[in-house]
């Protein structure tokens, strides 16, 4: 086979390119360059133009300048320090190339006595003679250097030229590859095919025009992959067949009448959604997305009692020990004494564990909570009919696929998550999974109140805690995160519970990032019991624990934080029917900026239309729990500047779904974009 005729040339390592050799291509896979195809996007930063040449009398000093000239005279003196130079001339004048570390040899080679030879440097003067000091482009075919030359960020070791080189070569060798796009989203985008589009990109005069057709295209390619992959991996888990659950609905309802309250119109939708499935025959595998305190538990644990009702197992996995035995006393108040509820914790004793798995290898246990322990190989379940997963976020989608698998055939997955997200991200994260989303808050909470505090204010902060506190009421203080130095954080969180342990003695404790799992825990359990009135902090407080009679939040150098992460922290209040309240403190006079992502937090408590704000205040890198979520970064596209374009992918993933199509077309698109190893899994 012909390896340049065809996409898989691309893939192939970058010692096949002429002019790479060891050295080179081992210093581009230290940047993770290690195809012909990732250096593709190493773009060109700017460019300098050699195009136009110029007589000797004219040269401009101190700008880079191209001559034609023809080599005189070497003067070699062999003396250290003392550079070679050669004098060369025009019909208008003289200038002096000056080399230093340069042999004579190599010297002779590139500027021949009698030759006329063009070179592009940057012009000196010095003692009344024109100067140019190891200038690099020499050349006697001057169409070599008459042009544009890219720079890029390069790579340590290796010149411009030498990769102006490799990247033309390349450029020029482009394989044929046959369009995967359909004809109406290649009018989209002008009918620009791959090849021409990547031609472009690297032209000089083409940087920065990310609006034109072929800048759109490339990436609108690496969307649309990511989309498909996810598509792709759905269809696959939807396709597994499972035992159908059978469960009687009223059994359910009386579940739901016994609840102090009547639930969303949303959690009866989305309630509904994960019924119909859990009915299917085709395997569940569900996103359960909602802000905090949008109500997603009694949700889950509504749809575990169906499961149960229908004579499976499940088995519920929070991120904590706190947060699990919370949700398993909630099961024990809802459910009726028939179900078997258990809860396993790391603390519990090796024999009561012994107890416990064998209960549920022989369906002793009907519904057992606990933290990811509960995933460990010796666990084994007789019939598991549902796992759920509480705040999932920080699994990728190859670890959620894994999950999966491992659970079984008849198993249903369901993974729930607090943070909202913009919906230019929810296909690119989340398009592995079905969705069921949470808009719509329980209305007894009442909107946190969020005022804004420089820091000299404290006083007044003191001042309103402590009336809180005569309420009854229990206050989180969480401390200014100094990302350059852990040691700061420390220290800065203990000082602040010193001086407020003054203040209110034996009323406060502190929860840092070297409290061990156990005191953290231990110290969380006091809180919940209102043993403590102030929690201060350094780490984040977990997320989705319910802490009914904390209601005031506050937030110190609240500028560090983004905004999804400020409304997560919010979050943490609220929750009970008090009045609550978030106090936001400041350094110094807030910028612009600041005052208006302020302002947003103080308008919304809509955590979906806070992350859309946050996405386009600060790029999409920085959003909550997206770093750590295993997506890697696009190379071009961007969810803010991009957003037609993952409409556009959106729809024609749909389009390809509804219709069946085959999409073996675009297995090099896929190849190509790094998600082999989901395609793999795949076919
Ligand atoms: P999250 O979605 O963050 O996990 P939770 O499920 O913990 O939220 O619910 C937060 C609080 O709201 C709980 O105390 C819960 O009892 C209460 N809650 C849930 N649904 C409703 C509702 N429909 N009406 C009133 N309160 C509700
Ligand atoms: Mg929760």
């Amino acid at each position: 086979m012909d390896m340049k005729r065809n996409y898989e040339y691309l893939l192939s390592d970058l010692s096949l390119v002429k002019g790479v050799g060891t050295k080179t291509s081992n210093l581009l896979k230290r940047k993770k360059v290690n195809t012909i195809f990732d250096l593709l996007w190493k773009l060109p930063k700017s460019y300098t133009d050699r195009s136009l040449s110029s007589k000797i009398k004219d040269l401009k000093i101190d700008e880079i300048q191209t001559i034609t000239v023809i080599p005189l005279k070497y003067s070699f003196p062999r003396v250290r320090n003392l550079p070679n130079r050669v004098l060369c001339k025009d019909d208008t004048g003289e200038i002096d190339c000056v080399f230093f570390n340069s042999y004579e040899g190599y010297i002779k080679k590139i500027l021949p006595i009698g030759k006329e030879v063009t070179i592009s440097g940057k012009i000196k003067y010095f003692r009344n003679k024109y100067q140019l000091t190891n200038p690099k482009y020499i050349s006697e075919d001057s169409s070599i250097i008459k042009q544009k030359h890219n720079s890029y960020s390069l790579t340590e070791g290796i010149s411009e030229k030498v990769y102006n080189k490799i990247i033309l070569q390349i450029i020029n060798n482009l394989p044929e590859i046959e369009e995967w796009h359909s004809k109406d989203i290649l009018k989209k985008f002008k009918n620009i095919g791959w090849n021409d589009s990547i031609k472009k990109l690297h032209e000089p005069e083409n940087i920065g025009k990310f609006k034109e057709n072929f800048y759109q295209r490339l990436a609108y390619d690496e969307i649309f992959s990511t989309f498909l992959v996810n598509s792709e991996i759905r269809k696959k888990i939807k396709r597994i067949k499972k035992t159908k659950k059978n469960f009687n609905i009223k059994k359910q309802n009386e579940v739901i009448s016994k609840l102090n309250f009547s639930l969303t119109n949303d959690q009866n939708k989305t309630l509904s959604e994960i019924n119909k499935d859990l009915c299917s025959e085709n395997k569940m595998f569900r996103l359960l997305q909602g802000d905090v305190g949008s109500g997603k538990t009694i949700v889950s644990l509504l749809s575990a009692f169906n499961t149960i009702n229908s004579g499976f197992q499940v088995a519920v996995m929070a991120p904590t020990e706190i947060l699990a035995r919370q949700h398993f006393l909630l099961a024990k108040k809802l459910f009726s004494r028939n179900i078997k509820i258990e809860l396993i914790s790391g603390k519990s004793s090796y024999k009561d564990k012994k107890v416990i798995l064998n209960k549920l290898s022989s369906k002793q246990i009907d519904i057992i909570f606990g933290t990811h322990a509960l995933f460990q190989k010796k666990v084994e379940f007789k019939k598991l009919g549902l796992i759920i997963i509480d705040e999932q976020h920080k699994f990728g989608v190859n670890q959620r696929k894994r999950l999966s698998d491992k659970a079984g055939k008849d198993c249903d997955v369901l993974l729930m998550t607090a943070t909202p997200i913009p919906r230019t991200l929810t296909m690119t994260i989340y398009g592995d999974m079905d969705l069921s989303i949470i808009r719509e808050k329980p209305n007894i909470r009442k909107p946190v109140k969020t005022y804004s505090k420089p820091e000299n204010k404290i006083d007044d902060v003191i001042k309103f805690i402590k009336k809180e506190i005569k309420l009854g009421n229990q206050i989180f203080w969480v401390c200014p995160l100094i990302e350059e130095s852990k040691k700061l954080d420390h220290s800065s969180a203990v000082k602040k519970s010193e001086y407020l342990n003054k203040l209110f003695p034996k009323q406060v404790f502190l929860l840092h990032g070297k409290t061990t799992t156990e005191e953290k825990e231990m110290i969380l359990n006091k809180f919940l019991k209102n043993e403590f009135k102030i929690l201060v902090s350094t780490t984040i407080i977990e997320v989705g624990i319910d802490f009914p009679n904390a209601n005031v939040i506050i937030i110190e150098n609240a500028n560090k934080f983004g905004l999804s992460q400020l409304h997560q922290l919010r979050g943490r209040v609220g929750r009970g029917s008090k009045e609550s309240s978030c106090i936001l403190m400041f350094k110094s006079n807030l910028s612009d900026n600041a005052k208006k992502r302020i302002n947003i937090l103080k308008d919304s408590n809509d955590g979906f239309r806070i992350s859309e704000e946050d996405m386009k205040l600060r790029g999409f890198g920085d959003i909550l729990g997206f770093k750590q979520s295993g997506i890697k970064n696009f190379k071009l596209a961007d969810p803010v500047h991009n957003y037609d374009l993952f409409i556009l992918a959106e729809k024609e993933i749909k389009r390809i779904e509804n219709n069946n199509e085959d999409i073996s077309k675009f297995k090099p698109l896929i190849k190509l974009y790094d998600r082999a190893d989901i395609i793999n899994d795949i076919a």
